[in-house]
């Protein structure tokens, strides 16, 4: 547990039905005049979807605008290069993200190259950036990975496949919008695999060794939230107050990582999507239960409390029965929203993991992780 820490959120926050019309007039209030939208094709072709919407409100509010609509999943260099261009090529003085993890991430990557240098690789690292990014705001529309609110940058070398992370408090954006009518639409598959990400993001933070107070509380709300409504969110998606509890949730769980970081599912699911192409999400829910697992003898009353807050009945039980019983619940909701158990799914060949356990030892998430693990146990 930390005693000193920084707190570190986006200054303004718009939450709930509707707020996505008040994007227009925040880009006149930052001074905006020509945003660079950074998304991807399908969310841009999708009929009065996240992109229409934001573009509506900007129209309304009379700020131009260019759009880049390259984002892949797992976003590459060559698309934060090609956003780069465009932008320059435009005149633009801002940026504005559209979509999930991977757009905002993105449009971060293409804010850092336009200020502290051509060559992101080598800015992978924690508080790497000298200079301030162009103005930021980012619109969200995955429950999800929180990087609207995020210190956090993401990227894919397509180049080695190592997928890194530029984690700085430059990176956090100035406004993010969690409209959760801007979600209903988000596919069962989909909806799985980032309200899993949300699960995972509430759980790390909560046995990370750079926790607090704070995140412990934003971790246990995160968490009972997720219980509440994730399957309900898969089951029948077009339920309102189900898709605004795992908004709620993924603000959460963002807050608590940003502040006390995650561990080894995310060091190891970044080796995944850098390697394979491999759904972000996905990797992580596989990852949840077998890291976690290993993780409890490190701190067992942490995953005895997990499993109460979780809804586990551990009433007699020793601590060490009572932190498996986290594991099971971990494993139910992976099941219930039919998460694959195995990352062969993801395309996983074992030629492949010392390389991968390697890097992941290296990745930014790994330090704060409860248990110091060899490169032997990652492959195992
Ligand atoms: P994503 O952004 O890659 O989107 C996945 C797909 O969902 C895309 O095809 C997109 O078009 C579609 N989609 C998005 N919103 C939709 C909507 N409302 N309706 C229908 N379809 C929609 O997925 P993601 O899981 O949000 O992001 C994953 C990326 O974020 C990974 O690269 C991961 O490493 C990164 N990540 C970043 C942070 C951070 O803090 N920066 C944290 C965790 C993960």
């Amino acid at each position: 547990m930390k005693e000193n820490f920084d707190f570190l959120m986006p200054s303004v926050n718009f939450f709930g039905k509707g707020v996505i019309k008040k994007i227009g007039n925040r880009a006149q209030m930052l001074n905006m005049h020509k945003p660079l939208i950074v998304t991807d094709k399908f969310l841009r072709k999708m009929d009065n979807g996240p992109v229409e919407q934001t573009l509506n409100s900007l129209k309304e509010a009379k700020v131009d605008y260019v759009i880049y609509d390259g984002v892949e999943p797992n976003p590459k260099v060559r698309n934060i290069e090609a956003a780069k261009k465009i932008y320059l090529d435009n005149n633009c003085d801002s940026i504005i993200t559209v979509g999930g993890g991977s757009s905002h991430d993105a449009g971060k990557g293409t804010g850092i190259i336009l200020t502290n240098g051509d060559d992101i690789t080598k800015l992978a690292g924690i508080e790497t950036l000298e200079n301030p990014l162009p103005p930021l705001m980012a619109v969200n529309t995955t429950a999800g990975t929180a990087s609207e609110l995020t210190r956090h940058c993401v990227i894919t070398n397509e180049e080695t496949k190592l997928k890194f992370v530029v984690v700085s408090w430059r990176n956090v954006p100035l406004v993010s919008f969690n409209d959760p009518m801007l979600m209903l639409d988000v596919p069962v598959g989909l909806t799985a695999a980032t309200g899993m990400d949300t699960f995972v993001q509430a759980i790390e933070p909560y046995v990370s060794t750079n926790r607090n107070e704070i995140t412990d509380g934003q971790c246990v709300q995160a968490i009972k939230l997720v219980e509440e409504s994730l399957r309900e969110a898969v089951a029948n998606g077009h339920n309102i107050e189900a898709r605004t509890k795992m908004v709620e949730a993924e603000m959460l769980g963002g807050m608590a990582f940003n502040n006390a970081d995650l561990g080894y599912v995310h060091a190891m699911a970044h080796q995944l999507g850098g390697q394979y192409d491999a759904p972000h999400g996905v990797c992580c829910a596989i990852l949840l239960p077998i890291v976690e697992k290993y993780n409890i003898i490190a701190c067992p009353e942490r995953f005895a409390q997990l499993a109460e807050i979780m809804g586990e009945d551990t009433t007699g039980l020793s601590t060490r029965d009572a932190a498996e019983l986290s594991i099971k619940a971990m494993r139910q909701m992976c099941d219930d929203v039919h998460i694959p158990r195995s990352i062969k799914s993801m395309g996983a060949k074992p030629e492949d993991f010392e390389l991968m356990a390697e890097n992941a030892l290296k990745d930014g998430n790994a330090p704060s992780n409860p248990r110091k693990g060899t490169k032997e146990e990652i492959v195992q």
